[in-house]
């Protein structure tokens, strides 16, 4: 298990389909690895279909187990015995028979098993998964997240112990996605028990994400418990944002720029602000109620821009000084730049370009691209709030990028703010994967 073969968590924090573009452009430069392919791995033998199922990894690859990193990669597996089906819980095992972990078996997967517990003496069983979960909420409550917000991460996968399984509440909606075939095996306990455990109206399923296919999983999309009422919403900082569950981009919304767009609220005043990536328009709000002169919003997503302009009206925000755009970024700042347009406030929130280190030379390049332009575009002493959630992006890596667009714009930049997603999305030490979003606050010298 090395670093080039690490890949971002269970789910992708941001789905890619917003983002054709950028995808076009990966083709065009003739690499077509802008999307992951499923490679059947086909890579472990056979053990002996007769004897207990597990797992028995090859001489030496038990080291990151060892570390307690919960990913089992097909090219470690020397042999997998019985006839386990996808999602069963087996024992793994190093070459000399000792136990390392319970993992979920995903014969489709890369990732061929998934670590639910390093005990050998844990049952995985309904009680294993409310003590997770019960662990996973209090860890949240005993954060004690902003009181003028009811929206939170609960469950953040490899994070939380749980693989697979994300949870993210919207007021008294929860929102499920299980990435991997052992959460996928256990959905109706996980549902039973997040029901009990938070007493939602609905527990509704969003496992549509371009990342199901990678496990072999179908993509679903329902009700799971309750009813999901006509409209959901989310308060954040005490301000209202509509979430569109079933048909929104991940599960409706980005809850883990929390943090960063509050503080975005406070460095807006009296600036004329350009949001680009504006979704449902998070960081717009918050910077027209921070005092923002002006706010320009583009995205491509003509359904997001529709609820971000609703937004500002559920929130009594000053429409005037907001402009919304459908726009693919990389040519609408190019035509800003021609224009002669400047701003005082740049904020990039980019979906993911690289899902994995493989692809970061091409997400590098797309990165280089938007910062560069921004750096252009900004006043002297003008800010630039700049974003990756790549996880194939590493931070030192996302700083040299930012650096050279600086560099190639001719201006000089301090950082001033080193950013990352909030609390509620927690990264396990031994799972450094899981701290895919970073961002950096820089202003240019005056
Ligand atoms: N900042 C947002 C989250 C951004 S998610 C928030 O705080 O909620 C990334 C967004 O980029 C999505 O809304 C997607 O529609 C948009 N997007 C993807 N590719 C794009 C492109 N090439 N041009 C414009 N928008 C794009």
């Amino acid at each position: 298990m090395t670093r080039q073969k690490t890949r971002s968590p269970s789910t992708p924090h941001r789905p890619s389909q917003g983002n054709r573009d950028f995808r076009n452009r990966i083709r065009r430069d003739g690499n077509p690895a802008g999307e992951q392919k499923n490679t059947p791995h086909g890579a472990s033998p056979a053990g002996n279909a007769a004897a207990q199922p597990g797992i028995t990894l090859k001489a030496g690859r038990e080291k990151s187990l060892l570390r307690r990193h919960p990913w089992v990669f097909s090219g470690a597996i020397e042999r997998v015995d019985g006839a386990p089906a996808s999602g069963d819980t087996l024992p793994v095992r190093d070459a000399s028979g000792s136990f390392l972990a319970w993992a979920a078996y995903n014969p489709a997967s890369q990732i061929t098993a998934r670590v639910w517990s390093w005990r050998e003496d844990e049952a995985i069983d309904t009680d294993f998964f409310s003590h997770r979960i019960a662990d996973a909420l209090a860890m949240r409550r005993e954060l004690k997240l902003a009181d003028d917000s009811n929206g939170a991460r609960l469950i953040y996968a490899e994070s939380d112990g749980l693989p697979g399984l994300i949870v993210d509440r919207y007021g008294d909606v929860l929102v499920m996605h299980l990435g991997s075939a052992g959460a996928e095996r256990w959905r109706d306990t996980l549902a039973d028990i997040l029901h009990e455990l938070c007493n939602p109206v609905c527990i509704y399923e969003r496992s549509d994400s371009d990342s199901r296919a990678l496990e072999g999983l179908e993509p679903r999309n329902g009700v799971l418990r309750g009813a999901l009422p006509d409209s959901v919403e989310v308060i954040e900082h005490g301000l209202r944002f509509n979430v569109d569950v079933a048909a929104g981009q991940k599960t409706g919304f980005y809850l883990d720029q929390r943090d960063n767009r509050a503080l975005t609220e406070t460095l807006a005043a009296g600036r004329d602000v350009l949001n680009c990536f504006c979704y449902t328009g998070g960081f717009s709000l918050y910077a027209l109620r921070g005092g923002a002169k002006s706010v320009l919003s583009i995205d491509a997503s003509g359904d997001a821009l529709r609820i971000a302009a609703e937004n500002l009206t559920a929130n009594g925000l000053d429409a005037t000084r907001a402009e919304w755009q459908e726009a693919d970024v990389f040519q609408a700042l190019r035509k800003l730049r021609d224009q002669g347009r400047t701003f005082d406030f740049i904020i990039l929130d980019p979906p993911k370009f690289a899902p994995t280190a493989a692809f970061a030379e091409k997400a590098a390049r797309g990165y280089k691209d938007i910062n560069l332009l921004g750096f252009k575009l900004l006043r002297p002493g003008g800010l630039l709030a700049t974003y990756s959630c790549s996880g194939g992006i590493g931070e030192d890596l996302f700083q040299k990028i930012v650096a050279g667009a600086a560099l190639d714009a001719g201006v000089d930049a301090q950082i001033v703010h080193y950013l990352h997603a909030s609390a509620d999305h927690p990264v396990l030490l031994s799972f450094p994967e899981g701290a895919y979003l970073k961002g950096l606050v820089l202003r240019v010298s005056g």
